[in-house]
This record gives C-alpha cells, sequence and structure tokens, in this order.
C-alpha cells in the first residue's frame, strides 16, 4: 500500500485499512454505499501528485483509499460538439492527446500532467500555464458524474454548452477535494488546435517592469497570449544548478525573467507576431534582453526552465511554499513587500519566487538558508507562512491560488475565508455527506 499512503513532498505519511481500485463507477459507488453503511472514512486518489495532502488519509489506519486509477477509459469524443467524456483515471497527457486526435486542443497544462489524472484535476480545480488564455479546471468542464456518499452517482455530463436550470452542481463538485462525493468522469470541453506558437524568454529589472510588459503584450497579442509566466533569477539559477541539460538561454544574468507563450491558428502567425512584439517591447525598455525560440526542441528547452523550478528547489534543501494570488496590479508590490519582510525576520532564507504572473499567482517559496538543517528550517514553516500570507490579506488575495487547501491548509482556511461562506460550506458537507465519510479532515 506504500506508494497511496505518502506524497511528493513528503510532509505527509498515512495509514489504511486497504487501498481499493475499482474499475467502474458503479463500483465506486458500490463501495461509498458500503462505506457509509460502516462509517468507513473514504480517501479518494487520484495520480497522487497533488501539492497539500488532500489524497492522503490520516494516521488512524481506519481509511480506505479509493484510488480511481482503473477508470481509464475516455468513453466519447465529440470533436463537432468540442467536448469529450472521459473517466476520472485518465491522465491529463492521456486526455491532451485523445483531444489531438480528433484535432482538437485540451488545454490544461501542468508539470505533472504525464501523471496526475482529470479526476485529481477536477477534484483539486487545478489551474497551470494556460489559466490566462483558456481558465482553469472550473472553467474547461461542461458536466461531472459523481458518487455520491449514499451510494448513488449524480450526472450532469454532457456536452450541452447552455443549461440554466438551477443550482451549477457541476462547479460545486469541481474543487471540492473528495469532500461531496468522488468523481468519476467528466465531459471537457475542446478548442481549436493551435497551428503556430511563439515562446520568447525575457530578461527583466524587476516585477514592475514584468507588469509594464504584461500590459504591453496583452494589448499587442489579445487572445493569442498563452501563458505569462515570470521567475527570480534565484530559482533560475537552481534550475541551471540542478537540472542536468539547462542552460540560461540569455547572454548575462537579469534578477527577473519572464517566458511568454503566443498561440495562434494560421501557419507562421504566432512566430511573425511573437518577433514583432519583442522587437517593439526591447524599444519601449520593456526588457533588457530576449530570446524567441526557433524550433520546437529550442521551445521545449526554455518551457524545461520552468517546468523544473520545484524540481530544483527540492534538491536545493528545504523549501517553505506559498501558493498565492493577489489582483494581477499588487504582484510588484507583493513581491518587494513579502521580501521585504521575510529579509527582516530572517535575513538567511531564500525566497524564490516564480509562477503564473498573468493571474496574478505566485508561488512564493522560500528556500532554506545555504547549509542549514532542512529539519529545523522546516520548523519555521508557520512563522514564515504567517509573514507571506500577511501580507497578502493586506492585498485582498488568496492563500490558495490553484493547489487546494488540502491538510496543509485546512486550519489557514478556518482564519481566512469569510464566516458565512464557510457556515453555507459546512451546511453543503452536512446534506450531501451526513456520516462526514468522505476524505475528513481536509478542506473543512
Ligand atoms: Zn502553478
Amino acid at each position: 500500500m506504500s506508494p497511496y499512503l505518502g506524497e511528493p513532498r513528503d510532509l505527509y505519511h498515512g495509514r489504511a485499512l486497504c487501498v481499493l481500485k475499482p474499475r467502474t463507477a458503479r463500483e465506486v459507488g458500490d463501495i461509498l454505499s458500503l462505506c457509509n453503511e460502516s462509517g468507513a472514512p473514504v480517501a479518494p486518489q487520484g495520480g497522487n501528485t497533488g501539492l497539500v495532502g488532500g489524497q492522503t488519509p490520516d494516521a488512524s489506519g481506519a481509511s480506505v483509499v479509493l484510488s480511481l486509477e482503473r477508470l481509464n477509459q475516455i468513453r466519447a469524443v465529440d470533436a463537432d460538439a468540442d467536448a469529450m467524456t472521459v473517466e476520472a483515471g485518465v491522465t491529463l497527457a492521456q486526455a491532451q492527446d485523445a483531444a489531438q486526435a480528433a484535432d482538437r486542443f485540451f488545454p490544461l497544462s501542468l508539470a505533472s500532467e504525464g501523471s496526475c489524472t482529470i479526476g485529481g484535476n477536477l477534484a483539486t480545480n487545478a489551474g497551470g500555464v494556460h489559466v490566462i488564455a483558456y481558465g482553469s479546471m472550473r472553467d474547461l468542464a461542461l458536466g461531472v458524474e459523481v458518487a455520491l456518499a449514499d451510494g448513488r452517482l449524480l450526472s450532469t455530463l454532457g456536452a450541452l454548452r447552455k443549461d440554466n436550470t438551477g443550482y451549477d452542481l457541476t462547479r460545486l463538485f469541481i474543487g471540492s477535494e473528495g469532500t461531496l462525493g468522488v468523481i468519476t468522469a467528466a465531459t471537457l470541453k475542446l478548442f481549436p488546435r493551435p497551428r503556430s506558437r511563439a515562446v520568447a524568454f525575457l530578461g527583466l529589472r524587476d516585477p514592475a517592469q514584468a507588469l509594464k510588459l504584461l500590459n504591453f503584450v496583452k494589448g499587442r497579442a489579445g487572445p493569442t497570449l498563452n501563458a505569462f509566466e515570470v521567475a527570480s533569477r534565484s530559482g533560475l539559477a537552481l534550475v541551471l544548478r540542478h537540472i542536468p541539460g539547462t542552460r540560461d538561454p540569455l547572454a548575462q544574468p537579469h534578477d527577473w525573467y519572464a517566458l511568454v507563450e503566443l498561440a495562434a491558428f494560421a501557419d507562421g502567425e504566432a512566430e511573425r507576431a511573437g518577433a514583432e512584439i519583442l522587437a517593439a517591447a526591447l524599444d519601449a525598455d520593456l526588457a533588457q534582453d530576449a530570446t524567441l525560440a526557433q524550433s520546437l526542441d529550442q521551445a521545449g528547452a526554455l518551457w524545461k526552465l520552468r517546468e523544473s523550478m520545484s524540481e530544483a528547489q527540492k534538491r536545493e534543501g528545504g523549501s517553505i511554499k506559498h501558493d498565492v494570488a493577489v489582483p494581477v496590479s499588487e504582484i510588484p508590490h507583493f513581491i518587494e513587500e513579502a521580501g521585504r519582510r521575510l529579509r527582516e525576520a530572517f535575513p538567511q532564507a531564500r525566497p524564490i519566487p516564480f509562477g503564473h504572473m498573468g493571474d496574478g499567482n505566485i508561488h512564493y517559496n522560500v528556500s532554506q538558508p545555504v547549509g542549514a538543517d532542512k529539519a529545523e528550517f522546516l520548523a519555521r514553516w508557520a512563522e514564515i507562512n504567517a509573514i507571506v500570507h500577511g501580507v497578502v490579506r493586506e492585498l485582498g488575495g488568496s492563500i490558495s491560488a490553484e493547489h487546494g487547501i488540502g491538510r496543509l491548509k485546512r486550519d489557514l482556511l478556518r482564519e481566512t475565508k469569510d464566516p458565512a461562506a464557510l457556515d453555507a460550506m459546512r451546511a453543503i458537507k452536512a446534506a450531501l455527506d451526513p456520516n462526514g465519510i468522505l476524505n475528513p479532515g481536509v478542506l473543512l
């Protein structure tokens, strides 16, 4: 059972009665029905890539781990309706491939796409690098099939674009982290497949310049802007140090970087627009230096720098993580202020901010001081959290932009969420899971 009892960050280790691997939605319902009668807690699990401990059973040893990995069928692809229905255990990469085989595009994209699953993506309302263009998982599903605590299957599946018949149950289950029901399948939106792509990597002075650049590119690229990611030099330096085969794409080091991707539908259109926008941005002093990928390989190498950020930090030792959102306009202020307060309290700690600037979502990670003891550093988790989240709160931000709440941020949620909203969430939970068997200890 051990692969199902730990998680990628090694923060949570659970125990379980057993791991069950049903093959059909009906079997999932039957399992929930039995657990509901016997009072056994259920910990639903997809690809086990979550970053907040939402997929790990608690330490009681009384839980049933419910793995959805064998529900792995693509049920239907309807290219004319721009929709496909897939089961929860289909990996994100498999879903992307199924869309492509029908000459369509499924835009959700994350570093873990080879192993994370659609069920987990839905349960956590995953975001990733194309939210700026397509939204997060809540925006990408037309319907879901859910096994309820009492064993019944509830379905909003189907390719309907308009269905104004009451509460939005689809969106209620998405992001509920397995606490209201177990998602067994979903109908996902498909999009036209981009036929040209341009990826640029730019060296910047500071986050204020990144904000100006973002607005400049938005104004010129419009809906072809597909990703706008930023990272500090501290993050890129760790990637270059720890990830084999990476190299600095620019001649000189810069304090900040942006990775910008455009995608368009006519051959060569994104490349043409990308070259023009880049030249204009350099002219307008919105970047210090820039390079535009000239091949798919080069584009892949630039993306690898961004996607290796977490792995590189892991190899550097202990890292205290924050997945926060503030209004896009406040990003420079947030990064400056969080850095200032951290330096005051922990002069040796190393902030490594990076992430989805276009969505106002920064992964504000703090790496341990060079040579420090990892466990000793990680013991300061709550103190460092309090500093970073304090700034987030002052700016009207969120303590979880895309990773969810899980076990990691449950107590923080209680302190930060609007009390009436929390009461409404608890009322919904009690109505759909009266015996409290669904992922107890997670989210609420
Ligand atoms: Zn992210």
